[in-house]
């Protein structure tokens, strides 16, 4: 053999063990490994501000995909941006058929953010033989104190008139910021009417189901619907991030516990998860994953959220 063969025949070996370790790593990083491989579709259901999309990118960011690597069926549902609670939960519901349709499964485990907490309380409350679960994060099941502001409901002379103001137009910011409008937007009234503390109560009058009487966890299991919650409990949390600072403005109106936009306490629903140092577009990733990076990974909350629903065999 000669030196430049041996030299040859090294470098062979040598690629094809290089080739065969990057299969290897190859295959490790893309396996499914089934973490997240619930029995039924996951449907997330946005909420106030986006479509399916956010400035032009994924409402969820980065959250179907982190489900989906590990297994689970992930459909991200359109309803009207800005529209009444149930308006929504009947666009939801059609949806929802469809779903069953083209997968064959018999239910859904949803997850909703924001006005998609009542949106799929909507559903699992008019349909729970079709619903599996019902997961709300950030959920405004019992109002937004901004919404209440917007809507001039807020109880008066606890708040100075500046503060108030500039709340509303942080909020008015926050929207055209989301929809990428140049104009004000047309919030319709039927939203803005679903989220404030008078017309949540009123809903859940009609959809009491999970929903916990005080501030703490409320029954996880109702008419065979599982219900979970978690919420964010910090307004401001990345100096890049540019919604920090009207969601900042925001919190100061709530005098509670707050994500900026919803409180704690009104987000709870069924089986209280946890509180996170996260403000109401950390909850879903937002801006592009701009959130605290020394807390909790907001994507990590849905992936064992998605392990959660599959132990329970859901
Ligand atoms: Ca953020």
């Amino acid at each position: 053999m000669t030196v430049f063969s041996s030299f040859a025949s090294h470098l062979r070996r040598l690629i094809f063990a290089l080739a065969a370790t990057a299969l290897l790593f190859g295959a490790t990083a893309h396996a499914d490994t089934g973490y997240t491989k619930t029995r039924y579709p996951i449907v997330l259901v946005h909420g106030l501000f986006g479509f399916d999309s956010f400035l032009g990118i994924d409402y969820f960011y980065g959250i179907p995909s982190a489900l989906t690597q590990d297994g689970a069926r992930v459909f991200v549902a359109q309803v009207s941006a800005a529209n009444s609670t149930e308006v929504r939960g009947e666009q939801l519901l059609a949806q929802v058929r469809n779903i069953l349709a083209i997968t064959g499964a018999s239910k859904v485990n949803l997850i909703g953010h924001s006005h998609g907490g009542p949106t799929i309380r909507y559903v699992a409350g008019v349909a729970p033989q079709l619903v599996a679960s019902a997961t709300s994060i950030g959920g405004v099941n019992k109002g937004s104190r901004v919404a209440d502001i917007l809507r001039g409901a807020a109880p008066a002379g606890t708040l100075s008139e500046s503060v108030v103001n500039a709340a509303a137009k942080a909020f008015v910011a926050l929207i055209n910021l989301g929809s990428g409008g140049t104009s004000l937007p047309q919030m319709p009234t039927a939203a803005l009417n679903s989220l404030t503390t008078a017309g949540s109560l009123d809903f859940n009058r009609r959809f009491p189901q999970g929903l916990p009487a005080g501030c703490g966890s409320g029954p996880e299991l109702v008419n065979g619907v599982r219900y979970f919650s978690w919420a964010g409990t910090q307004p401001v949390t990345n100096i890049l991030d540019v919604s920090d600072g009207p969601l900042g403005i925001m919190s100061l109106v709530f005098g509670e516990a707050n994500d900026g936009l919803v409180a704690a306490c009104s987000s709870r629903l069924g089986t209280t998860i946890g509180e996170y140092r996260q403000n109401h577009l950390d909850e879903v990733n937002q801006v592009v994953g701009l959130r605290d990076w020394f807390s909790v990974d907001p994507v990590t909350l849905y992936r064992q959220q998605a392990n959660r629903l599959k132990l329970l065999g859901l």
